[in-house]
């Protein structure tokens, strides 16, 4: 067995169920992203639209491609045919444009809304109150072509385990508060090589892992 798939063993052991592994295989070549596949792995996360675009025409079709990155409106239409989810949506105008582009290819986009609980100056997410005021949104509630089903969130880069606790604990909240309200909301998606085991415990659905996995990256 080669350490990527040793590494994906180690993950997927030590996961529950219900928790989703999303493989990060950003700048890593097709050869590692197949290594990765044919040990069982079929959801894997990009962060460049062009990027994805290139590894899904290359590789087989069963695997399920999200993007985990800041999303410009103008590029939606290069992922809109084949996406399974969008990790990092923060705007109600990138929404509609993911609708638009949807409706051209007859399918439904699922979308995480990106909440902002990092301490430091994130230029990206929403905060709890324009994430509420997005879902009862009028606007939003009538595109047919996207599906939001839950929140995703990065916490600081930090090794003060406790920070980050608190962090995944304020989206966890947010989280269980909207789920009261809108019970299609199913997915949290926090946790990456360095603080999964935290966002597990925290309540995670979906956690995003790439050097842990794929090793380093330059
Ligand atoms: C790169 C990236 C990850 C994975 O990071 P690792 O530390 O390599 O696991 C997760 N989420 C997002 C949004 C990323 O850009």
């Amino acid at each position: 067995m080669n350490s990527i798939q040793e590494n994906l063993q180690n993950i997927n052991k030590s996961i529950p169920e219900g928790v989703t592994l999303v493989a990060v295989s950003k700048t890593k070549p097709i050869a590692d992203l197949m290594l990765a596949y044919d040990a069982g792995q079929r959801v894997f996360g990009e962060n460049k639209i062009q990027e994805m675009v290139e590894k899904w025409e290359q590789m087989p079709k069963d695997i399920r491609w999200h993007m985990i990155g800041h999303v410009q409106t103008n590029k939606v239409k290069y992922m809109a045919p084949f996406v399974d989810l969008i990790h990092a949506v923060d705007s109600i105008k990138l929404l509609k444009e993911i609708d638009k582009q949807a409706k051209k290819h007859n399918r439904i986009i699922n979308c995480l809304l990106q909440v902002k609980i990092a301490e430091e100056d994130s230029k990206f997410g929403l905060s709890n109150e324009e994430t509420e005021i997005l879902l009862a949104s009028e606007e939003v509630n009538n595109l047919s072509n996207v599906h939001i089903q839950g929140l995703m969130g990065m916490a600081t880069f930090t090794s003060n385990n406790q920070q980050i606790e608190t962090e995944f604990e304020k989206i966890k909240t947010l989280f269980n508060q909207l789920k009261t309200k809108y019970p299609e909301l199913k997915t949290l998606s926090i946790g990456m090589s360095g603080d999964y085991k935290t966002a597990i415990d925290t309540g995670s659905t979906m956690i995003r892992i790439g050097s842990s996995i794929f090793g380093t990256r330059n």
